[in-house]
């Protein structure tokens, strides 16, 4: 009977902590994004010049990307980059 119990209470405790981790990451990247937009990225806005260099970025790509911070050339680049990095680096703006 021992032995029983020991099987079925690891057994649950393994599915438990399974659904756990996902939901804690499922949180992390909402939370993540939440304080970010907090931090420093006005909704709607963004920035009037890219971060990386400087150039202005058109009040139409602002309004298309909310919280946008880099030019056209700068952002496809970076997304070129990090989908060579691998998935997961994509939503992390730096
Ligand atoms: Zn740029």
């Amino acid at each position: 009977m021992l032995r029983g119990e020991d099987i079925e209470g690891s057994d649950m405790a393994t599915g438990w902590a399974g659904e756990g981790a996902v939901h804690e990451q499922i949180d992390a990247t909402i939370q993540d994004a939440i304080a970010r937009a907090r931090a420093g990225l006005p909704q709607g806005t963004g920035r009037s010049r890219c971060e990386d260099c400087d150039a202005p970025i058109p009040p139409a790509r602002r309004k298309a990307v909310p919280g946008v911070r880099l030019c056209v050339g700068c952002q496809e680049s970076r997304d070129r980059e990090q989908a060579g990095a691998g998935r997961g680096a994509r939503h992390r703006l730096r």
